[in-house]
Protein backbone atom coordinates (compact mmCIF):
# COMPACT_ATOMS: atom_id res chain seq x y z
CA UNK A 1 0.00 0.00 0.00
CA UNK A 2 1.54 3.37 -1.04
CA UNK A 3 1.08 6.44 1.30
CA UNK A 4 -1.02 8.38 -1.53
CA UNK A 5 -3.06 7.31 -4.29
CA UNK A 6 -4.05 10.19 -7.04
CA UNK A 7 -6.24 9.56 -9.86
CA UNK A 8 -6.34 11.86 -12.63
CA UNK A 9 -5.66 12.33 -16.38
CA UNK A 10 -2.80 10.71 -17.93
CA UNK A 11 -2.45 12.46 -21.51
CA UNK A 12 -0.22 13.98 -24.63
CA UNK A 13 -0.17 17.59 -24.21
CA UNK A 14 0.80 20.20 -27.31
CA UNK A 15 1.46 23.28 -26.06
CA UNK A 16 1.96 27.13 -27.07
CA UNK A 17 3.72 29.17 -25.16
CA UNK A 18 4.99 32.64 -25.96
CA UNK A 19 8.33 31.04 -25.73
CA UNK A 20 8.03 27.81 -27.48
CA UNK A 21 6.11 24.84 -28.12
CA UNK A 22 6.57 21.44 -27.79
CA UNK A 23 4.56 18.39 -29.32
CA UNK A 24 3.06 15.09 -27.52
CA UNK A 25 4.49 16.13 -24.13
CA UNK A 26 3.55 13.76 -20.98
CA UNK A 27 1.28 15.48 -19.43
CA UNK A 28 -2.10 15.21 -17.55
CA UNK A 29 -2.99 15.87 -14.05
CA UNK A 30 -2.15 12.36 -12.32
CA UNK A 31 1.52 12.25 -14.05
CA UNK A 32 2.29 16.26 -13.25
CA UNK A 33 0.99 15.49 -9.10
CA UNK A 34 2.73 12.19 -9.11
CA UNK A 35 5.79 13.43 -10.45
CA UNK A 36 5.83 16.13 -7.42
CA UNK A 37 4.74 13.95 -5.04
CA UNK A 38 7.29 11.46 -5.31
CA UNK A 39 9.65 14.11 -4.38
CA UNK A 40 8.04 13.53 -0.45
CA UNK A 41 6.52 10.36 -0.72
CA UNK A 42 5.05 6.83 -1.97
CA UNK A 43 2.42 7.29 -4.59
CA UNK A 44 0.56 5.49 -6.77
CA UNK A 45 -1.35 6.94 -9.86
CA UNK A 46 -4.39 5.41 -11.24
CA UNK A 47 -5.61 6.48 -14.93
CA UNK A 48 -6.30 4.85 -18.11
CA UNK A 49 -4.05 5.43 -21.63
CA UNK A 50 -4.16 3.93 -25.19
CA UNK A 51 -2.00 2.03 -26.57
CA UNK A 52 -0.01 4.64 -28.02
CA UNK A 53 1.35 5.47 -24.54
CA UNK A 54 4.89 4.84 -24.25
CA UNK A 55 5.46 7.40 -21.08
CA UNK A 56 5.38 4.93 -18.22
CA UNK A 57 9.04 4.23 -17.71
CA UNK A 58 9.00 8.33 -16.97
CA UNK A 59 6.99 7.56 -13.97
CA UNK A 60 8.34 3.60 -12.96
CA UNK A 61 11.95 5.65 -12.91
CA UNK A 62 10.88 7.67 -10.10
CA UNK A 63 9.72 4.78 -8.49
CA UNK A 64 6.04 6.08 -8.82
CA UNK A 65 3.22 2.93 -8.72
CA UNK A 66 1.48 2.52 -11.88
CA UNK A 67 -0.32 -0.29 -11.46
CA UNK A 68 -3.10 1.50 -11.45
CA UNK A 69 -2.58 2.18 -14.98
CA UNK A 70 -5.20 0.85 -17.18
CA UNK A 71 -3.99 0.40 -20.99
CA UNK A 72 -7.14 -0.54 -23.66
CA UNK A 73 -6.08 -1.81 -26.69
CA UNK A 74 -7.12 -0.46 -29.85
CA UNK A 75 -7.51 3.07 -28.11
CA UNK A 76 -5.69 6.86 -27.77
CA UNK A 77 -4.24 8.07 -24.89
CA UNK A 78 -6.21 11.16 -24.06
CA UNK A 79 -4.80 14.51 -26.01
CA UNK A 80 -5.05 18.07 -24.52
CA UNK A 81 -3.68 21.26 -26.96
CA UNK A 82 -3.35 24.55 -24.93
CA UNK A 83 -2.03 27.45 -25.75
CA UNK A 84 -0.85 30.43 -23.56
CA UNK A 85 -0.35 34.29 -24.13
CA UNK A 86 1.29 36.97 -21.65
CA UNK A 87 -0.35 36.26 -19.26
CA UNK A 88 0.76 32.62 -18.18
CA UNK A 89 -2.22 32.63 -15.59
CA UNK A 90 -4.62 31.78 -18.09
CA UNK A 91 -4.79 29.02 -20.62
CA UNK A 92 -6.76 28.30 -23.69
CA UNK A 93 -8.08 25.25 -24.51
CA UNK A 94 -7.39 24.80 -28.04
CA UNK A 95 -8.42 21.06 -28.38
CA UNK A 96 -9.03 18.34 -26.52
CA UNK A 97 -9.13 14.51 -27.40
CA UNK A 98 -10.70 12.24 -25.24
CA UNK A 99 -9.96 8.47 -26.65
CA UNK A 100 -10.11 6.35 -23.87
CA UNK A 101 -10.21 8.59 -21.25
CA UNK A 102 -14.17 9.17 -23.13
CA UNK A 103 -15.23 5.63 -20.48
CA UNK A 104 -12.64 6.17 -17.81
CA UNK A 105 -14.64 4.32 -14.56
CA UNK A 106 -11.73 4.03 -12.09
CA UNK A 107 -11.91 1.49 -9.80
CA UNK A 108 -9.99 1.25 -6.90
CA UNK A 109 -7.97 -2.00 -6.34
CA UNK A 110 -8.07 -2.91 -2.10
CA UNK A 111 -4.27 -1.94 -1.58
CA UNK A 112 -5.32 1.56 -3.60
CA UNK A 113 -8.81 2.23 -1.45
CA UNK A 114 -6.47 1.52 1.85
CA UNK A 115 -3.90 4.30 1.36
CA UNK A 116 -4.26 6.57 4.23
CA UNK A 117 -4.11 9.95 1.79
CA UNK A 118 -6.67 10.24 -1.56
CA UNK A 119 -5.77 12.63 -4.60
CA UNK A 120 -8.48 13.47 -6.77
CA UNK A 121 -6.83 15.07 -9.79
CA UNK A 122 -8.48 16.78 -12.34
CA UNK A 123 -11.54 14.31 -14.24
CA UNK A 124 -15.38 14.25 -14.34
CA UNK A 125 -16.37 15.52 -10.44
CA UNK A 126 -18.41 12.11 -10.95
CA UNK A 127 -15.77 9.93 -11.45
CA UNK A 128 -14.27 12.40 -8.14
CA UNK A 129 -16.98 11.06 -6.47
CA UNK A 130 -17.03 7.56 -7.26
CA UNK A 131 -13.25 7.44 -6.35
CA UNK A 132 -13.65 9.08 -2.53
CA UNK A 133 -16.87 6.76 -1.97
CA UNK A 134 -14.34 3.55 -3.06
CA UNK A 135 -11.39 5.01 -0.64
CA UNK A 136 -11.03 4.66 2.98
CA UNK A 137 -8.38 7.60 3.24
CA UNK A 138 -8.28 9.78 6.24
CA UNK A 139 -7.25 12.84 4.09
CA UNK A 140 -8.78 13.93 1.25
CA UNK A 141 -8.31 16.22 -1.26
CA UNK A 142 -9.96 17.82 -4.65
CA UNK A 143 -8.29 20.09 -7.83
CA UNK A 144 -10.90 21.08 -10.82
CA UNK A 145 -10.87 23.22 -13.81
CA UNK A 146 -13.09 25.90 -15.28
CA UNK A 147 -14.68 23.19 -17.23
CA UNK A 148 -16.02 21.34 -15.26
CA UNK A 149 -17.73 24.35 -13.17
CA UNK A 150 -19.30 25.53 -16.54
CA UNK A 151 -20.42 22.20 -17.47
CA UNK A 152 -20.74 19.82 -13.76
CA UNK A 153 -21.04 22.66 -11.44
CA UNK A 154 -23.50 20.81 -9.42
CA UNK A 155 -21.73 17.38 -9.44
CA UNK A 156 -18.48 19.70 -8.58
CA UNK A 157 -19.92 20.74 -5.58
CA UNK A 158 -21.20 17.59 -4.27
CA UNK A 159 -17.58 16.00 -5.24
CA UNK A 160 -16.44 19.16 -2.62
CA UNK A 161 -18.42 18.29 -0.19
CA UNK A 162 -17.36 14.87 0.39
CA UNK A 163 -13.48 15.89 0.63
CA UNK A 164 -11.47 17.36 3.54
CA UNK A 165 -9.26 19.37 1.42
CA UNK A 166 -9.77 21.85 -1.85
CA UNK A 167 -6.64 23.35 -4.25
CA UNK A 168 -8.17 25.75 -6.74
CA UNK A 169 -6.81 28.57 -8.88
CA UNK A 170 -8.24 32.43 -8.07
CA UNK A 171 -10.42 32.20 -11.43
CA UNK A 172 -11.57 28.72 -10.40
CA UNK A 173 -12.34 30.15 -6.83
CA UNK A 174 -14.70 32.91 -7.93
CA UNK A 175 -15.99 31.76 -10.81
CA UNK A 176 -17.34 28.92 -8.84
CA UNK A 177 -18.67 30.56 -5.61
CA UNK A 178 -19.76 33.54 -7.73
CA UNK A 179 -17.60 35.82 -4.60
CA UNK A 180 -14.85 38.90 -5.82
CA UNK A 181 -12.50 38.61 -3.17
CA UNK A 182 -10.71 35.06 -2.08
CA UNK A 183 -11.62 35.49 1.72
CA UNK A 184 -14.78 35.18 0.53
CA UNK A 185 -14.50 32.31 -1.72
CA UNK A 186 -12.55 30.48 0.39
CA UNK A 187 -15.02 30.76 3.05
CA UNK A 188 -17.66 29.74 0.66
CA UNK A 189 -16.19 26.40 -0.63
CA UNK A 190 -15.21 25.52 3.31
CA UNK A 191 -18.95 25.90 3.93
CA UNK A 192 -19.57 23.16 1.52
CA UNK A 193 -17.53 21.00 3.84
CA UNK A 194 -13.85 21.06 3.21
CA UNK A 195 -11.95 21.97 6.03
CA UNK A 196 -8.83 22.71 4.21
CA UNK A 197 -9.34 25.29 1.10
CA UNK A 198 -6.01 26.67 -0.72
CA UNK A 199 -6.26 29.21 -3.18
CA UNK A 200 -3.50 29.23 -5.93
CA UNK A 201 -2.31 32.59 -7.44
CA UNK A 202 -0.10 31.56 -10.02
CA UNK A 203 3.12 33.70 -10.25
CA UNK A 204 1.60 35.63 -7.53
CA UNK A 205 1.46 32.65 -4.97
CA UNK A 206 -1.06 30.47 -2.80
CA UNK A 207 -3.37 31.37 0.28
CA UNK A 208 -4.03 28.58 2.70
CA UNK A 209 -7.65 29.04 4.69
CA UNK A 210 -8.72 26.64 7.21
CA UNK A 211 -10.72 26.77 10.63
CA UNK A 212 -6.92 26.98 12.35
CA UNK A 213 -6.18 30.39 10.43
CA UNK A 214 -4.73 31.64 8.00
CA UNK A 215 -1.65 31.81 5.90
CA UNK A 216 -0.26 33.34 2.07
CA UNK A 217 2.99 32.52 -0.12
CA UNK A 218 4.73 34.88 -2.65
CA UNK A 219 5.31 33.12 -6.04
CA UNK A 220 8.96 32.42 -6.04
CA UNK A 221 10.45 35.28 -8.15
CA UNK A 222 11.75 33.45 -11.11
CA UNK A 223 13.44 35.27 -14.02
CA UNK A 224 12.32 33.07 -16.80
CA UNK A 225 9.27 30.97 -17.13
CA UNK A 226 8.92 28.80 -20.08
CA UNK A 227 5.21 26.77 -19.91
CA UNK A 228 3.14 26.79 -16.85
CA UNK A 229 1.09 23.39 -17.97
CA UNK A 230 1.41 21.19 -14.54
CA UNK A 231 1.88 24.07 -12.35
CA UNK A 232 -1.25 23.69 -10.66
CA UNK A 233 -1.01 19.68 -10.38
CA UNK A 234 2.90 19.97 -9.20
CA UNK A 235 2.23 22.53 -6.30
CA UNK A 236 -0.92 19.98 -5.64
CA UNK A 237 1.54 17.10 -5.60
CA UNK A 238 3.85 18.78 -3.11
CA UNK A 239 1.70 20.14 -0.84
CA UNK A 240 -0.28 17.04 -0.42
CA UNK A 241 2.49 14.62 -0.84
CA UNK A 242 4.42 16.47 1.75
CA UNK A 243 1.51 16.09 4.66
CA UNK A 244 0.89 12.35 3.41
CA UNK A 245 5.15 12.15 4.35
CA UNK A 246 3.70 13.37 7.48
CA UNK A 247 1.83 10.68 8.23
CA UNK A 248 -0.88 12.97 9.97
CA UNK A 249 -4.35 12.72 8.35
CA UNK A 250 -5.34 16.22 10.37
CA UNK A 251 -2.54 18.04 9.69
CA UNK A 252 -2.25 20.82 12.01
CA UNK A 253 -1.48 24.22 10.53
CA UNK A 254 2.32 24.44 10.93
CA UNK A 255 2.49 21.43 8.64
CA UNK A 256 0.08 23.41 6.61
CA UNK A 257 2.07 26.03 6.29
CA UNK A 258 4.90 24.23 5.40
CA UNK A 259 3.03 21.78 2.62
CA UNK A 260 2.44 25.23 0.92
CA UNK A 261 5.60 26.62 0.56
CA UNK A 262 6.73 22.95 -0.73
CA UNK A 263 3.80 22.86 -3.34
CA UNK A 264 4.59 26.79 -4.26
CA UNK A 265 8.60 25.57 -4.56
CA UNK A 266 7.85 22.14 -6.69
CA UNK A 267 5.45 24.44 -9.07
CA UNK A 268 8.39 27.17 -9.33
CA UNK A 269 10.60 24.32 -10.81
CA UNK A 270 7.81 22.99 -12.87
CA UNK A 271 7.20 26.06 -14.90
CA UNK A 272 10.93 26.77 -15.81
CA UNK A 273 10.82 23.77 -18.61
CA UNK A 274 7.78 22.40 -21.41
CA UNK A 275 5.89 20.13 -19.64
CA UNK A 276 7.33 17.21 -17.03
CA UNK A 277 11.07 18.04 -18.63
CA UNK A 278 12.03 19.59 -14.89
CA UNK A 279 10.39 17.80 -12.42
CA UNK A 280 11.17 14.51 -13.93
CA UNK A 281 14.80 15.37 -12.54
CA UNK A 282 14.07 17.52 -10.10
CA UNK A 283 15.62 15.85 -6.64
CA UNK A 284 14.92 16.76 -3.25
CA UNK A 285 17.73 18.67 -2.70
CA UNK A 286 17.49 21.36 -4.91
CA UNK A 287 14.22 21.46 -3.67
CA UNK A 288 15.15 22.26 -0.12
CA UNK A 289 17.73 24.72 -0.81
CA UNK A 290 15.27 26.51 -3.40
CA UNK A 291 12.71 26.27 0.00
CA UNK A 292 14.88 27.27 2.46
CA UNK A 293 15.70 30.80 -0.13
CA UNK A 294 11.97 30.87 0.42
CA UNK A 295 11.77 30.94 3.64
CA UNK A 296 14.63 33.55 4.23
CA UNK A 297 12.71 35.44 1.43
CA UNK A 298 9.24 35.59 3.01
CA UNK A 299 10.60 36.16 6.71
CA UNK A 300 11.02 39.46 8.44
CA UNK A 301 11.45 40.76 11.97
CA UNK A 302 9.20 42.75 14.12
CA UNK A 303 10.64 45.49 16.22
P1 LIG B 1 -2.61 22.50 -14.65
O1 LIG B 1 -1.79 21.93 -13.55
O2 LIG B 1 -3.85 23.14 -14.15
O3 LIG B 1 -1.80 23.35 -15.60
O4 LIG B 1 -3.14 21.23 -15.52
C1 LIG B 1 -2.48 20.81 -16.67
C2 LIG B 1 -2.91 19.44 -17.13
O5 LIG B 1 -4.33 19.32 -17.18
C3 LIG B 1 -2.41 19.15 -18.53
O6 LIG B 1 -1.29 18.28 -18.49
C4 LIG B 1 -3.62 18.53 -19.26
O7 LIG B 1 -3.33 17.28 -19.85
C5 LIG B 1 -4.67 18.36 -18.17
N1 LIG B 1 -6.03 18.62 -18.66
C6 LIG B 1 -6.44 19.60 -19.51
N2 LIG B 1 -7.78 19.50 -19.74
C7 LIG B 1 -8.22 18.44 -19.00
C8 LIG B 1 -9.51 17.80 -18.80
N3 LIG B 1 -10.61 18.25 -19.40
N4 LIG B 1 -9.57 16.75 -17.95
C9 LIG B 1 -8.47 16.30 -17.34
N5 LIG B 1 -7.23 16.83 -17.49
C10 LIG B 1 -7.10 17.89 -18.31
Amino acid sequence: MNSLTAVGSIAYDSLETPFGRRDRALGGSAVHFALAANLFTDVGVVGVVGDDFDGESVLTERGIDTAGIQQIAGGTTFAWDGRYGFDLNVAETLDTRLGVFADFDPQLSEAEAASPVLFLGNIQPDLQRSVRRQSKAGLVALDSMNLWIEIAKESLLGAISEVDCVILNDGEARQLTGEATLVKAARAISQQGPRIVVIKRGEYGAALFTDQGFFGVPGYPLEEVFDPTGAGDSFAGGFVGYLAATGQTEPDLEHLRRAVAYGSIVASFNVEEFGTERVQRLTRDEVELRVAEFHAMTSFTLI
